[in-house]
């Protein structure tokens, strides 16, 4: 699914790079141009720790260049649910690194005057049921009594037209610290800043192989050199080929597509989404939709083509989906579709460990890795200088992989048309 992307097609000047060719050395070699690799070379760089970034193809060419740029708090699943499951005291850990996340962003974005759009309007979170706006009021209870967090806002149903210009959904919340930008220009700030500061990064530079040499050194493989670093740090989250099996097999990966309309008149695209913020939905097969810096409308929602045919089905439901929400919207045109793969983990939370070997490792951010990948980026940085937090509730002792693993993209289409079906005839 390599359609051109709406951002690739909006994007800031982005210069080529060249392949890696011989032998370099350096403190900590990075696979994975992506806001994760990115983000810790950015991090190590910043601590005079040299860094080598190896990207397959060009920076951002992965999910971090092609997502809907909706940079959210949380996690999938609530924070009442993540209590439960791994205590108070994690979950107030987990809920502050999200928000923890999101300003780091913000401050890079900042610092290095990073042209992307960034709006800090907070998000919509739609109510497709009434029952759902339920259990949001008892989230927003929650979160308030047991990790004070006040940042949630309940809009009723008779006053979703103050967010939304739909009748589709059943009220939803707010959550003001949340935002949203273009990820492309974002991701290739990042790169910039992070070259600044001495990081060397190179396209179109596949790792091939790992091993360790007799000095106990990582040497990393690529078609046409090699990097020979102290350290390893692997990247590639749902586009982990055979490099690494475990890694591999760790990650499920599930594709998102998306479509953008024309740019659209500024009052017709303010009237859609009032106050501007990244907004997703309840629906088991979700729909997430924002606005552009250049007042388009990016419609998201899953979808897997095996064929041709196949992939002009999936975007044509997509766009029906659109108009559900925004029957207003008929006969606009619709100037992109792509799509990517996100990466989910076996519980559906990101991760961050070392593997045997010792590389580093961070992945599986589900529908939260624009927020969420710049940080545990950074965490990897820390971690490697040994200055990272033990207790982080995000890091795992041992990598394991998901038993049966390549069935599970297969159990992932069944599981989305029979999510389909529910939507449809149970919603
Ligand atoms: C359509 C879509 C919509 C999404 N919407 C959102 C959203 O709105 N909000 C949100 O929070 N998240 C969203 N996501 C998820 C988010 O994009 C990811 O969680 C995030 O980008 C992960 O960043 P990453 O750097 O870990 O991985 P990636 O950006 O995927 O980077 C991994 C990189 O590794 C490279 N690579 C792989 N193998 C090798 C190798 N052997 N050698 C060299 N390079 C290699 C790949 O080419 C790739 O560039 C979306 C994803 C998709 C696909």
């Amino acid at each position: 699914m390599d359609l051109l992307s709406m951002w690739e097609g909006t994007a800031n000047n982005s210069m080529n790079r060249s392949l890696l060719e011989g032998e370099e050395c350096c403190d900590v070699v990075i696979i994975g141009g992506g806001f994760t690799g990115l983000s810790t070379a950015y991090h190590l760089q910043e601590k005079q720790c040299s860094t080598i970034v190896l990207e397959q193809g060009k920076v951002g060419c992965g999910a971090s260049g092609r997502n809907g740029g909706e940079v959210l708090t949380g996690y999938l699943g609530s924070m009442e649910y993540w209590t439960e499951k791994k205590g108070l005291h994690a979950a107030k850990k987990m809920w502050q690194l999200s928000l923890d996340s999101i300003d780091l962003i913000e401050n890079i974005i900042n610092k290095h005057d990073i042209s992307c759009d960034f709006k800090r309007n907070g998000d919509f979170l739609a109510a497709y049921k009434p029952s759902h706006l339920e259990s949001m009021k008892k989230d927003q209870e929650f979160m308030a009594s047991k990790l004070n967090y006040y940042g949630i806002d309940i809009v009723e149903k008779n006053e979703i037209k103050n967010e939304l210009e739909t009748s589709f959904y059943s009220g939803g919340r707010v959550d003001y610290k949340s935002a949203h930008f273009h990820p492309l220009n974002y991701t290739l700030g990042l790169a910039k800043a992070a070259e600044k500061l001495g990081a060397k990064i190179y396209e179109r530079s596949e790792a091939t192989g790992v091993k360790r040499n007799s000095k106990n050194k990582f040497i990393v493989r690529t078609d046409k050199g090699k990097v020979i670093a102290d350290n390893l740090v692997i990247a590639t989250n749902a586009y982990s080929g055979d490099l690494n099996k475990i890694v591999k097999k760790s990650v499920v990966p599930v594709e998102s597509i998306m479509i953008a309309t024309e740019s659209l008149p500024e009052d017709v695209v303010e009237a859609l989404i009032k106050n501007n913020r990244a907004v997703s939905d309840t629906k088991n097969l979700l729909y997430y939709f924002r606005r552009t810096g250049d007042n388009r409308l990016a419609f998201g929602g899953s979808g897997r083509a095996s064929s041709k045919r196949d992939q002009n089905r999936i975007y044509e439901n997509l766009l029906e989906g659109m108009l559900s929400v925004f029957p207003q919207l008929k006969g606009t045109r619709i100037e992109y579709r792509w799509g990517g793969k996100v990466g989910f983990t076996q519980n559906m939370l990101p991760c961050i460990g070392q593997l045997k070997d010792g590389a580093h490792f961070a992945f599986g951010y589900g529908g939260h890795g624009a927020a969420m990948a710049s940080l545990l980026g950074k965490t990897m940085a820390e971690d490697i200088l040994e200055e990272g937090d033990p207790d982080n509730p995000l890091r795992i002792k041992k990598l394991r992989s998901i038993p049966f693993h390549n069935q599970h993209s297969k159990a992932v289409g069944v599981m989305k048309f029979y999510k389909q079906f529910q939507d449809r005839f149970f919603g």
